[in-house]
């Protein structure tokens, strides 16, 4: 079968590989699609730990073809989504119930085998069952929205919120719909593109605000902002310095600022820790999905969450290394590569 091979640092190719079979609780799933998350770019680039030779592509969906001995809760022809970060049940993390923070965590498209293949090993208690009648490429969007959950639980928006999201990418423009779906009454989406601001309100942001246009906490805060005394919760999704040390002074005094953006492992932003005590500002990190993969493939599966639009191409793995080794094309939201065009 076709692979996309992360052989080492730098190194991917579109190689021709022995089709896996599935062992003791595991299913051999046939790819339908897989998002290419700025993850697989920092792979490539060796800015993120993985486990070269190894597949990439950790954002899939598909049909199972086979069942390994010992599955019970699965059959051939089942869509599923997996989820692609196994835990190991025994550290003290897991034992706590902290199973994102397990320090054996190993990820299919990471450490073993992923999804930018026409076949992929899902152990059964990775996988979730996704309807029959839903469009196969949609399935794509339940590892991404698994996170934004867990950062949106931690969050703990209430009816009534206000919320201020920065980024707008596929993180920042489901970020949005969950925030709207907690009850968040106002819901800002901060971002550069016009484009990404008209598809957020499509989507359900109350206001948007262009992140290139001046001081973005003056505008937003100052009193005659939209949000004078601060949002109840600021939601950064988009990984950059400029974004981080903004999120405290967004939230209101005792307001909450979630960080889900990823920025380079030894990269330093500054923050001033008195404005943190002195405004009681809860500063909480959100690191992948812990139990909120499945609540993500029900929300899929209601359609209640809208990811046809995020959808920017859809292109088949010949043209996949090219694409996880370029940067994402201007104004590009998530491009899903689909086994089956070729
Ligand atoms: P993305 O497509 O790169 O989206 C980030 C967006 O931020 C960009 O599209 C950009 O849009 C916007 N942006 C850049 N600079 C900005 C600024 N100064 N102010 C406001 N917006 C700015 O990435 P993504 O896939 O949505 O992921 C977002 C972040 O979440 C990434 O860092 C990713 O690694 C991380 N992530 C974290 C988890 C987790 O578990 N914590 C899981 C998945 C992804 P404009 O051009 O419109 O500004």
């Amino acid at each position: 079968m076709k692979a996309v091979r992360l052989e080492a640092t730098g190194q991917l190719s579109l190689r021709n590989v022995e089709k896996p079979a599935p062992g003791s609780g595991e299913l051999l799933v046939r790819v339908e699609a897989c998002g290419i998350c700025g993850t697989d770019r920092h792979l490539f680039h060796g800015e993120f730990p993985s486990k070269p030779p190894v597949t990439l592509g950790h954002e899939f969906t598909g049909i199972v073809e086979q069942i390994g001995p010992g599955v019970t809760g699965f059959r051939n022809g089942m869509r599923i989504t997996g989820d692609p970060n196994i835990s190991c049940g025994q550290c003290p993390e897991c034992q706590r119930g902290r199973v994102n923070l397990c320090t054996n965590l190993r990820a299919i498209g990471i450490h073993r085998d992923g999804g930018f293949a026409e076949h992929v090993i899902v152990p059964e208690k990775q996988a979730f069952v996704l309807p029959d009648d839903l469009d196969p490429l949609h399935g794509a969007f339940c590892e991404p929205l698994a996170c934004c959950l867990h950062g949106v639980d931690l969050a703990d928006i209430r009816t009534g919120s206000s919320v201020i999201v920065l980024g707008g990418g596929v993180i920042g423009l489901l970020v949005v719909q969950l925030a709207r779906l907690a009850g968040a009454t106002k819901v800002v989406l901060v971002t550069r593109s016009a484009e990404k601001r008209r598809l957020a309100e499509s989507l359900g942001a109350t206001a948007t605000a262009d992140a290139s246009d001046g001081d973005i906490t003056d505008r937003l805060t100052s009193p005659h902002g939209l949000l004078p005394d601060g949002a109840d919760v600021v939601i950064e999704c988009a990984g950059v310095a400029e974004t981080i040390e903004q999120a405290p002074s967004l939230a209101r005094r005792g307001g909450t600022v979630v960080i889900l953006g990823v920025m380079p492992q030894g990269v330093k932003t500054t923050i001033e820790p008195f404005d943190l005590l002195f405004r009681e500002i809860r500063l909480i990190g959100s690191f992948i999905n812990p139990f909120t993969h499945r609540r993500a493939a029900e929300l899929i599966a209601s359609g209640i969450i809208k990811v046809e639009p995020l959808i920017s191409r859809r292109i088949g793995l010949g043209e996949a290394v090219e694409a996880i080794t370029n940067p994402a094309r201007p104004g590009e939201i998530r491009a899903l590569v689909v086994p089956g065009l070729g």
